[in-house]
């Protein structure tokens, strides 16, 4: 269903009216975690002047340690529609369990499903049985067929919006938290017709190397690029060595803007 042999048409998944994947590359952008509502109202409000149409936030953090900080469940959902609808946006956020989906589809425009459970199965059928938009990030260590298959879980059950996400792979190198494998893009957008993001945040780990990625990837045919932002990264809950700071934000959107890499 989402081969590219079934159509020569890019399919153009529209997230409540904002379309990915129409020629119009998207910055979807917001805070790793969802933490406080000072915290999201300082995000929505920078979001809304930097022109930001889909605001992202976790609520459910799938993280590596269980003593880590793991999301604050529903009220944080909650929190994200509240800030989306006040300024404007449509908002992404990440279920890890299919007995989340119905709960979660009152608050979200857009589920996302994480990397680490790109084969959760159960999870991919969940989704697929809604006719919510899904956001689908590719498996740390998952090859790009895998990645397709796991599309097709979703469509298979009938939800045909589907967005896939390259957000860096495992490898032996260091310098970057993942390895972002640039060809995954021409690749997807070659062998499927689904619109394709890249997730320059925890691909790179790194914000100094973050705007040449985005450009990279927007060269390379991505409808859309999406970065964490967070007020003060320094007193984030989770991934806060690389979020960036509103300064840091607005000159990643400035130059990407005078590139001409986005409206
Ligand atoms: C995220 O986007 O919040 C996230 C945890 O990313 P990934 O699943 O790609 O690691
Ligand atoms: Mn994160």
């Amino acid at each position: 269903l989402v081969s590219r042999s079934r159509t020569t048409v890019d399919t153009v998944v529209s997230v409540k009216g904002i379309e990915i994947g129409g020629g119009k590359p998207i910055v979807v952008a917001g805070p790793c975690s969802v933490e406080t509502p000072e915290q999201m109202e300082k995000v929505g409000a920078e979001l809304q002047a930097q022109g930001i149409l889909v605001m992202r936030g976790g609520a459910f953090k799938p993280r590596t340690s269980p003593y880590d900080f793991q999301g604050l469940g529903e009220p944080g959902l909650r929190m994200l529609k509240q800030i989306g609808q006040k300024y404007g946006m449509a908002v992404v956020s990440e279920i890890v369990s299919p007995n989340d989906v119905e709960m979660a589809i009152q608050y979200v425009d857009m589920i996302q499903v994480g990397a680490r459970n790109m084969q959760n199965f159960e999870l991919l059928k969940a989704v697929g049985s809604t006719r919510v938009p899904v956001l689908l990030k590719r498996g740390l260590s998952a090859t790009i067929e895998e990645l397709i298959y796991a599309a097709e879980y979703i469509a298979s059950r009938g939800n045909e919006k589907i967005v896939l996400c390259e957000r860096g792979i495992r490898t032996y190198e260091k310098a970057t938290r993942n390895t972002l494998d640039i060809s995954a893009v021409p690749i997807l957008k070659q062998e499927t017709h689904l619109p394709v993001l890249v997730d320059v945040t925890h691909s790179t780990g790194r914000k100094d190397i973050m705007t040449p990625v985005a450009k990279a990837a927007l060269a390379v045919g991505a409808d859309g690029v999406m970065v964490e932002v967070h007020p003060d990264p320094t007193v984030a809950l989770s991934d806060a060595k690389q979020q960036m700071n509103f300064a840091e934000f607005e000159s990643f959107m400035a130059e990407l803007r005078q590139s001409h890499m986005i409206p």
